[in-house]
């Protein structure tokens, strides 16, 4: 995953890509620091890993928000239109039921998100 820091030379934030989730694992397999350029600058940046910090990922918002933004309105249709032609309440009980599916599927990307974020950021070396 990608964490980050700050340029020491013109305050830019740098990405470091790291292959584990905690400062810990990190120090023991990949080493206390980690280097990088900085896009804005060119200067070479070496951070501790206590000083990276991970953020939640744009990816896992976008794809998250996409399937709230897309599913609740698409269940809701479904509903109305099941609601409305044949009129069987046992099949528009079931489709009420799924609204709350994209609601949860947005529910739990955020959240194992956050866990990440929260798992790095919480533990120092
Ligand atoms: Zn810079």
């Amino acid at each position: 995953m990608k964490v980050f820091g700050k340029c020491q030379n013109c305050k830019n934030e740098i990405s470091v890509s790291v292959n584990y989730g905690t400062r810990l694992e990190i120090a023991m397999y990949e080493g206390e620091t980690k280097s990088n350029y900085c896009k804005n600058c060119n200067k070479k940046n070496e951070f501790h890993i206590n000083d990276l910090r991970a953020k939640e990922s744009k990816f896992s918002l976008i794809i998250s928000g996409l399937i709230f933004l897309i599913g609740t309105p698409l269940t809701i249709y479904l509903l109305f239109d099941y609601l409305i032609i044949p009129h069987n309440p046992y099949i528009a009980l079931i489709i009420a039921g799924f609204i709350a599916v994209p609601m949860t599927i947005y529910g739990i990307i955020r959240k194992q998100d956050m866990i990440r974020v929260r798992a790095f950021n919480r533990a120092y070396k």
